[in-house]
């Protein structure tokens, strides 16, 4: 997808804070971080949300969490870490390529969503 901003920091064609990369995942810090661990895990291709999987892409969903404890690790959050995957306009997503954040830090992350009845 050439107009994407997450397949053209896969190309190289915008800087990013990467911090991991293989054969089917790249993974960078966020540009405005939430917690002191803030990380982006994407797939290299172009999947433009949860809502857009299939089967096939189990193996790239695979690696995106089973890279998360290694670099939550690597980076301050050694004792837990939270992954979120937004998707869609009821999950909030705002960049429609694939992406999971590990949030983490020294201090819990809170709590994980505010109750509407609240
Ligand atoms: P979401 O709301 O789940 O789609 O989250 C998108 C995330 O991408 C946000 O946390 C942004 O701060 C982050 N983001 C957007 N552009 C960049 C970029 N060029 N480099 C790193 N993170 C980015
Ligand atoms: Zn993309």
């Amino acid at each position: 997808m050439t107009d994407c901003i997450f397949c053209k920091i896969v190309a190289g064609d915008i800087p990013a804070k990467k911090c991991f990369e293989d054969d089917l995942v790249l993974a960078f810090h966020d540009i405005h971080p939430l917690r002191p661990t803030h990380i982006l895990v994407i797939p290299k291709k172009h999947i433009a949300s949860l809502a857009d999987v299939g089967t096939e892409d189990e193996p790239v969903l695979g690696r995106m969490l089973s890279v998360a404890q290694k670099l939550a690790a690597e980076n301050g959050s050694g004792d837990g870490f939270r992954c979120i995957i937004n998707t869609g306009r009821v999950g909030g997503q705002e960049v429609p390529h694939l992406h999971l954040h590990i949030l983490g830090g020294p201090e819990p992350v809170g709590p994980m969503v505010k109750n509407l009845k609240e």
